[in-house]
């Protein structure tokens, strides 16, 4: 049993190097196995292709696209080298 998980979308973040807005777009596609217990998903982890959950009882969908996104959010956004707003730096 597996979820096909695609996500699109564009978030707006601040950027760390000008604390200006920038939009970071989301395009997430994620094929995820479900794990119906431990042993399985033991089985499955063992698969570096395989990208497992487990589910017990019922999937928390809203919670899972949560930590999808988050995941594939990175640490520090910024805009491109050189691509900051110039005169636009919010500096306090
Ligand atoms: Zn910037």
């Amino acid at each position: 049993m597996f979820l096909l998980l695609r996500i699109e979308g564009a978030l707006t973040m601040a950027c760390q190097r000008c604390l200006g807005e920038m939009r970071h777009p989301l395009a997430l596609d994620h094929r995820l196995v479900l794990a119906r217990d431990a042993a399985e998903l033991e089985r499955l982890d063992a698969d570096p292709d395989c990208d497992a959950i487990p589910v017990e009882g019922r999937l928390d969908l809203i919670a899972l696209i949560e930590d999808e996104v988050l995941l594939s959010l990175p640490l520090a956004a910024m805009h491109a080298e050189g691509e900051c707003p110039q005169g636009d730096a919010h500096i306090t």
